[in-house]
Order: structure tokens, then C-alpha cells, then sequence
């Protein structure tokens, strides 16, 4: 089912878009967990990662190598950042199209698990 990253990818609401190829968009996310917060989704709909197909798996890498480009873009690289993906109801997922939250711009305190 189309979500509101769909909306974002076909430009029916705005984003700030900081990365975009043919399969790959990147943009802020509205309410920044961290001085630099990307969401990085596919443009093809994946609700979560349970939904990942063998034949996604370029994709996957396409979304990676995105990741590696965005943070050397935005110059983040080298001091390092953190990428995660919540997964359904325990996982805290609350957009069902698989995205990466891309975290840096100072130095990130311990994983959350609660
Ligand atoms: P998750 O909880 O992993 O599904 O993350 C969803 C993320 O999407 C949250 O960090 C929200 O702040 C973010 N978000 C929701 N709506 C928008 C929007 N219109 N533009 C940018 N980010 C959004």
C-alpha cells in the first residue's frame, strides 16, 4: 500500500531531497533525531524488510552505496555515522516502506533497545 514516502517519490508533498537516482530517493527526515538525519528509501515499494525478494537485492546494495555517497556528500564519513532500520510493531516501524535512517553529525550515544 502506498505510504507518504510514495507522495515523497512521486513529488505530491515536499521533502528536502538531498539524493535521488533512478531507484534510490534520499531526503530530511521532519523530525531529526540527530543534526544530520537522512531516510534513504527505494522508490520501489518494499513495506519492511520481512519484504525483501531475492530479486531485491541489488536494490538493497543500490540503497548502501547511496548511503556511502550521501555521507561523504554531506561530509560525514570519516567521523562515522549509524544506519537503521526499524522493523514492525517491536521494531518501532512506523512508515511501511522500507527506509535506512542515516544518523551522524555528532558523536551518537549507545544503541537504543528500549
Ligand atoms: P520509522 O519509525 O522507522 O518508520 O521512521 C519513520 C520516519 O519518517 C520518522 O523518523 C519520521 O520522522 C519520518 N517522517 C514521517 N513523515 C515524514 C515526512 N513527510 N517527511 C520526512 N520524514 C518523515
Amino acid at each position: 500500500m502506498a505510504t507518504i514516502f510514495t507522495k515523497i517519490i512521486n513529488r505530491e508533498i515536499p521533502a528536502t531531497i538531498v539524493y535521488e537516482n533512478d531507484k534510490v530517493l534520499a531526503f530530511k527526515d521532519i523530525n531529526p533525531a540527530a543534526p544530520i538525519h537522512i531516510l534513504v528509501v527505494p522508490k520501489k515499494e518494499i513495506p519492511t524488510i520481512n519484504d525483501i525478494k531475492p530479486e531485491d537485492k541489488e536494490l538493497i546494495g543500490e540503497m548502501y552505496l547511496a548511503i556511502g555517497e550521501i555521507a561523504r556528500e554531506l561530509g560525514i564519513d570519516k567521523e562515522g555515522y549509524r544506519v537503521i532500520t526499524n522493523c514492525n510493531e517491536y521494531g518501532g516501524q512506523e512508515v511501511f516502506h522500507l527506509h535506512f535512517h542515516l544518523l551522524g553529525g555528532k558523536r551518537l550515544g549507545a544503541l537504543l533497545t528500549d
